[in-house]
């Protein structure tokens, strides 16, 4: 299987500071590549990518090139409503809260009408703008700077997401129909319209481009049944992953399995999502059985990528040991 290690910029231990600083980020950047090698990682997911507070554009190519030297791509996390588009947050043009600014019919709303932001992870104390999904003018800001994005740091790959923080209640996506899974808080069927959309023209321009998408769904008989007219939608370059393995928590020893055994996706890629070993989930912890029986079950369904939070360093042993027992079993 191919392997990512998954991070928000902000959440990341390898060094001090939260990447809260341009020092910080790079720092926690480049000892998490450094380590990638250990793990026959092939690419990090970063979310945050590009905000002004850790140094923008010039940290970002920093951390690219070293990763170049170093044989691992850098993915950044490219939000489509949601997450503020290729740059996450800053002054520049290509932050989808500075497109909103200008074009204020275009943002989301909430059910009482007023417009619909998002905060996310806890420790950023800044919320971004979310834009309607029923929006077409957006989707040329979204290829433009999609565009921009991976002509200025000569990106292998993205990792794409249309949020999953909640329908948007305008007039206009009140009358869509949208196609909803069942524990999902987004609408399945804006993400299968507008995701091929944005990155349409960089399939065609750039062969062999890694481009994941997120489904927030599980593989299971009831997500697969809601999702499967959809998926002709998503051209085969696009590797759809599936959150499909969800790690313990103080509240819920056991962790939870959205997979079932039988229940695979008829697509050449897929990729297994497995959220564990987080700040999401509290903590560091020994999930290495878990990760063992989300692994088995992936191969079984066909998957052929898996990710895994890279959010923790691996001098941290029990956090190695999760790393050591994914690697293994992803080989
Ligand atoms: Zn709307």
């Amino acid at each position: 299987m191919r392997k990512i290690w998954w991070n928000w910029d902000i959440r990341m231990r390898w060094h001090w500071g939260f990447s809260m600083t341009e020092e910080s980020f790079v720092q926690n950047c480049i000892k998490e590549i450094d380590a990638a090698g250990n793990y026959e990682i092939e690419g990090i997911v970063i979310w945050g990518f590009l905000r002004d507070r850790h140094g923008g554009i010039n940290a970002a190519k920093h951390v690219v090139e070293y990763a170049g030297e170093k044989g691992i791509n850098i993915y950044p996390g490219v939000g489509i409503d949601d997450y503020g588009g290729v740059y996450y947050d800053g002054t520049h043009c290509y932050s989808l809260d500075n497109y909103l600014n200008e074009h204020p019919d275009a943002q989301a709303l909430r059910k009482d009408g007023t417009p619909d932001t998002h905060r996310w992870p806890p420790n950023d104390l800044t919320a971004r703008k979310k834009a309607c999904p029923a929006n077409v003018d957006v989707i040329s800001f979204y290829k433009e700077s999609l565009e921009w994005l991976v002509e200025t740091f000569s990106l292998k790959g993205i990792q794409i997401e249309q949020g999953d923080s909640g329908l948007c209640y305008c007039d206009r996506c009140m009358k869509k129909i949208r196609r909803e899974v069942p524990g999902i808080r987004s609408s399945a069927s804006d993400a299968a319209e507008r995701i091929p959309e944005v990155v349409k023209d960089i399939i065609i321009k750039k062969p062999g481009f890694t481009i994941i998408s997120e489904t927030y769904a599980g593989l299971t008989n009831e997500a697969a049944s809601a999702i499967e007219p959809l998926l002709s939608k998503y051209p085969e370059e696009i590797i759809l992953s599936w959150q499909l393995y969800n790690g313990p928590t103080p509240y819920d020893h056991a962790g939870k399995f959205l997979i079932e055994p039988g229940c695979g996706i008829r697509r050449k890629h897929g990729c297994a999502a497995l959220r564990t070993n987080s700040d999401v989930f509290y903590g560091e912890i020994d999930d290495r059985a878990n990760i063992e029986k989300a692994l088995k079950l992936s191969a079984e369904a066909g998957l052929d990528m898996t990710y895994i939070y890279g959010e923790y360093p691996d001098v941290w042993p029990v956090t190695a040991g999760n790393y050591r027992t994914w690697a293994e079993m992803a080989r």
